[in-house]
């Protein structure tokens, strides 16, 4: 297994300081330090520079227990986090990738490392206390306990507060390692930024990802520069681009979009057929996990049962069956939601495409399969043209993130990309 963060494509920088804090962590636990030096407010911002001065006399400096993975989706927070968290139970050194609390970890095993991936739309107070609480118990592995939280730019109110008693007043031996797109109050409250350290990743290079296609994956050099360009620096989308065949579809139907749009009628029925599409993507994806956990439930609560104590148990059952139905039904949406987002991150690549081709501007297309059409759009509809339909795009993802109604939101773009 190589290195933990040789999965972070195109992020150099980061590692370095990430890797600098592993060693810093290392040298406390090696100190016998009691904690770590919590990050004061408004600290963090400007890592290396604080820590350098005070480095010398604290071994604790240069790391600190919260941080938060900012980027563009795709980026690799939570690949960062993860190797991160791998870094600081790594016994060898700093995420050598071959000892057992590298390989745990990375393997998602490791008793003392905590991973939250909200299903639903949001993380709940309930799952946000219980982790808070597991997070306060001593390491059994005699480093760190590390929670990493994906996304926590869908914490509801309460768990954020639950999780900031926590940051600030952080037990010993924890690490909070928090994902969000980025440090906007929307995306993470403002006193649990000011209580951490930010490390920003970038969008990375088309050519760095399809790198690490062709090195990890080994998918063909020529089909991997294709993914990664389509992908927008995607890696994982450029991954399933590369080897999915379902997903190159569907993208196929999502850039046959703009040359359907003729009339009123075609631009619903687009609107319609993209809908549509998104759901029976997100139904193939959560389905095969609905049902196992519907009859990992059942099996757990007896279903069938006729002993004493089984009505009983039936009644309890009701309640619990209604509490995963709930979750599922939460989860589904999400999943709807993602799909419909990659198909109008597509989309506004094509019109991106069309405009930067109007302005005449040097750069690659990000969908090369498509810039004839995407050409031609340019010279019908000329740059305002193209940009007015490019905004339109992004005006329906951003409608949907405040909660519009996808159809309504969609439907509303469709017509804006027909009438220009
Ligand atoms: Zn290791």
């Amino acid at each position: 297994m190589p290195d933990v963060f040789a999965d972070l494509v195109g992020q150099d920088e980061a590692v370095v300081e990430l890797r600098r804090a592993a060693a810093a962590a290392a040298a406390v636990l090696r100190a016998g330090a009691p904690a770590l030096v919590a990050a004061g407010p408004a600290s963090g911002a400007e890592p290396g520079t604080d820590d350098a001065a005070t480095g010398a006399l604290d071994p604790s400096a240069g790391m600190t227990h919260a941080w938060i993975f900012t980027g563009p989706p795709g980026s690799g927070r939570s690949v960062a986090a993860r190797a991160f968290a791998a870094a600081l139970q790594c016994v060898h050194g700093t995420g050598c990738g071959e000892c057992p609390g590298c390989r745990t970890t990375m393997g998602g095993t490791h008793a003392d490392v905590r991973l939250v991936v909200p299903e639903g739309l949001s993380i709940g107070v309930n799952e946000m206390r219980a982790l808070v609480l597991r997070a306060a118990s001593t390491p059994s592995g005699g480093r760190w306990q590390v929670v990493v939280i994906e996304d926590a730019d869908r914490l509801t109110e309460a768990a954020g507060n639950a999780l900031l008693k926590a940051v600030e007043e952080p037990p010993p031996r924890t690490v909070f390692l928090l994902c969000a797109p980025s440090t906007h109050p929307d995306d993470i409250s403002v006193t649990i930024r000011s209580r951490c350290r930010v490390v920003p990743l970038r969008q990375p290079p088309a050519a760095a990802v399809a790198e690490v296609l062709v090195r990890r994956d080994g998918i063909a050099p020529d089909v991997a520069q294709w993914a990664a360009a389509a992908a927008q620096g995607h890696v994982g989308r450029a991954r399933r681009l590369a080897r999915d065949p379902e997903a190159r579809k569907r993208r196929e139907a999502v850039l046959a979009v703009p040359r359907r749009l003729t009339g009123v009628g075609a631009a619903f029925d687009a609107a319609s057929a993209l809908i549509e599409a998104a759901e029976a993507e997100a139904e193939a994806s959560v389905a095969e996990a609905d049902t196992s956990e519907r009859a990992a439930l059942e099996t757990a609560l007896g279903a069938g049962g006729t002993g004493r104590g089984a009505a009983g148990a039936i009644r309890g059952a009701a309640g619990q069956l209604k509490e995963l139905e709930k979750r599922q039904k939460s989860r589904a949406t999400r999943a709807q939601r993602d799909a419909l987002d990659r198909a109008l991150v597509d989309l506004a690549g094509f019109y991106r495409d069309a405009l930067t081709m109007a302005l005449r501007a040097p750069v690659a297309p990000v969908h090369t399969d498509t810039a004839t059409l995407a050409g031609a759009g340019a010279q019908k509809w000329d740059a305002e043209g193209s940009l007015r339909r490019l905004e339109a795009v992004l005006a329906c993802r951003a409608a949907i993130e405040a909660n519009v109604k996808p159809r309504i939101a969609v439907e509303a773009m469709m017509l804006a990309l027909w009438k220009g």
